[in-house]
């Protein structure tokens, strides 16, 4: 019989009324012929509360007892659920996260799963009781209570639904699904009938808020298809799969996030190690670095910049300094003042032209951005923070996001469940152990030498708006592929664009770069006929901010000097001399050898 979880949130639960409808939906599903098991939320805003409470008792209290604390939440819930299936003539069992062995490491407040037993669970399913299992929470190897950390019922879901081999996970919620932007902030906002796992890794951490960023990743790592819907009503929302059906929309979505900090390192030497000293010593302070971009050095020097959430920014500055004084830089600075607009889209790999059409937008808006950094699938810019907003509304709308985007088919909830044939059962056991093993780890999906592109690069560009969008124009009018840009941010007004483009195209792409450059009093262009760019990509690349910094690591020691770099959610990118391809793939393959699946 097929599976299904379906995890209800904190509002879909808030109060007795909403607690029955929830029980009736799982019924429901039950009836269409699957085994149901629910992931529940504490109720309504109670974990908040919990927080509070214990903020009246302490400024700081421990987070051992914090996780005994906010666990009972969701022990409300379940028992209260439970009540209200067997109220309704049904059977239904309440657990606790510990109770169906949910073990974690013992990271209290953040704990991440390690492994999850299956057979209390699958015993109560075969004897055909709807499961109702407490999200956000667990038990460490001392049997202490831990949970993983807020929103962290989305990752219970996802996580049971991959042990228990789920067809489906249904995330019910306050929302109809996931929207092309915050539709706070856009009301024009659409919602999207499908969006990828990538996708919506790259829009979640951009702030679009509707699912825990580590459940995607679990998601896409056991191929888990999740379709977040409203509590409130039967209508189809969104499904967050592999491979959505294809649209001829380049743009699915985009996101902006406010309050960013913008540090640049300048003059550092332009050698083997550089990046690895900033970041590693920004790391060992816990800060997450966003958007890395380095661009290609003169003279034998180079600028590093980065951007950290404004909160982190006291703490990076003491990293930074560190590793100024030790690299011998010229100097960083700070702008603290700035924000990010993305947008993201799964078919921006396939069609050219979608950074001009950003970057053009923007531009006629008169807004001129600080610093560029693409990847396959998305494209963010640095605004300054009073502008970010309107920025997020005009990309919106140049994209015709504002639009439904066209039927794509989505099947709903229930009908859809595949099924495990019975004869699977033994395999399917193994491969639970083997699931298992790899709950939160790292994995690196995939290391890519391409050495198929070279580099332009435009010097001493004006620092005002409307300048890459006619670079790219041009470049992209000519029927040129671009691939990576990276704009780094320049103090005192000058800014510097490098591009990579297919090697064959490089005369004619210098060439326009040139004529641009002399009409835009932009300074000299210059160019690397063969670069190999070295991409890693993977799951948990932000929970595991090492990623980065093993990358440098490794072509530092391999004494491999990086001449750009771009960074996104599931992707780091860099480029290297082209004759170094070979050797950088080597070493970054030995040094994620066991991280990869
Ligand atoms: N109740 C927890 C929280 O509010 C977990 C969750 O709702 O996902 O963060
Ligand atoms: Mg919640």
């Amino acid at each position: 019989m097929p599976l299904i979880v379906q995890k209800f949130g904190g509002t879909s639960v808030a109060d007795s009324e909403k607690i029955l409808a929830a029980a009736r939906k799982a019924i429901r599903a039950q009836r269409e012929g699957n085994q149901v098991v629910m992931v529940v939320s504490a109720m309504g805003k109670n974990t908040d509360a919990l927080v509070e409470l214990a903020a009246e008792i302490s400024d700081h209290p421990p987070d051992r007892e914090m996780d005994m604390l906010l666990a009972t939440g969701e022990q409300v819930s379940v028992a209260l659920m439970s009540m209200a299936v067997d109220r309704l003539g049904h059977q239904a069992i309440s657990f606790t996260g510990a109770q169906v062995g949910i073990r974690t490491d013992n990271i209290h407040t953040q704990a991440r799963i390690q492994s999850i037993s299956t057979e209390r669970m699958q015993r109560a399913l075969d004897e055909g009781k709807i499961v109702i299992v407490a999200g956000f929470q667990g038990i460490d190897a001392d049997y202490n209570i831990t949970t993983l950390g807020r929103g962290g019922s989305d990752t219970t879901a996802v996580a049971l639904a991959a042990v228990m081999n789920a067809a489906l996970c249904e995330v019910h919620t306050d929302v109809d699904g996931v929207y092309t932007t915050d539709p706070r902030l856009a009301p024009e906002a659409c919602m999207l009938r499908q969006v990828s796992y990538d996708e919506m890794l790259e829009l979640a951490s951009l702030g679009a808020g509707v699912m825990h960023s580590r459940a995607i990743e679990f998601a896409k790592k056991f191929n888990v298809p999740i379709h977040v819907r409203s509590s409130f009503s039967d209508t189809p929302g969104t499904m967050i799969v592999e491979a959505p059906e294809p649209s001829n929309r380049p743009v699915s979505g985009c996101a902006v996030i406010k309050d960013e900090a913008l540090v640049t390192l300048t003059g550092v030497p332009d050698q083997p190690g550089t990046s690895l000293a900033v970041f590693s010593k920004i790391a060992s302070r816990n800060v997450t670095v966003d958007m890395i971009v380095q661009n290609i050095g003169e003279h034998g020097k180079a600028d590093i910049s980065f951007t950290v959430l404004r909160n982190d920014l006291p703490v990076t500055l003491a990293a930074v300094e560190e590793a100024a004084r030790e690299l011998d830089a010229e100097g960083f600075y700070h702008e603290d003042t700035v924000g990010k607009v993305s947008v993201v889209g799964l078919g921006m790999a396939l069609q050219s032209g979608v950074a001009s059409r950003m970057f053009h937008a923007l531009a006629d808006s008169g807004i001129n951005m600080l610093m560029i950094t693409t990847s396959e699938i998305k494209i963010s810019a640095l605004v300054a923070r009073e502008y970010a907003e309107a920025a997020l509304r005009i990309v919106h709308r140049t994209f015709g996001l504002e639009k439904a985007p066209e039927a794509a088919t989505t099947t709903t909830s229930t009908q859809q469940t595949g099924n495990a044939p019975q004869g699977e059962v033994a395999r399917h056991a193994i491969d639970v152990v083997k699931r298992l093993q790899a709950m939160e780890a790292l994995a690196i999906d995939e290391i890519v030498l391409d050495e198929s592109q070279a580099r332009v690069t435009l010097s001493d560009v004006p620092d005002h708006p409307g300048i890459a969008a006619s670079v790219f124009d041009a470049i992209g009018a000519a029927g040129i592929f671009v691939d990576m840009i990276v704009q780094s941010y320049a103090r005192g007004g000058r800014a510097t664009i490098s591009f990579t483009v297919p090697r064959d195209t490089l005369q004619k792409s210098e060439k326009l770069a040139r004529r641009l450059s002399a009409k835009l009093g932009c300074g000299p262009v210059s160019s690397a006929p063969g670069v190999a760019k070295l991409s890693v990509t993977g799951i948990g690349m932000r929970s595991h901010a090492e990623v980065a910094i093993r990358m440098f690591e490794a072509l530092a020691r391999a004494g491999i000097n990086v001449g750009i770099i771009s960074t996104s959610e599931v992707r780091v990118n860099v480029v290297v001399g082209g004759d170094q391809g070979a050797a950088g793939l080597k070493a970054l393959q030995q040094a994620f050898a066991e991280a990869q699946g």
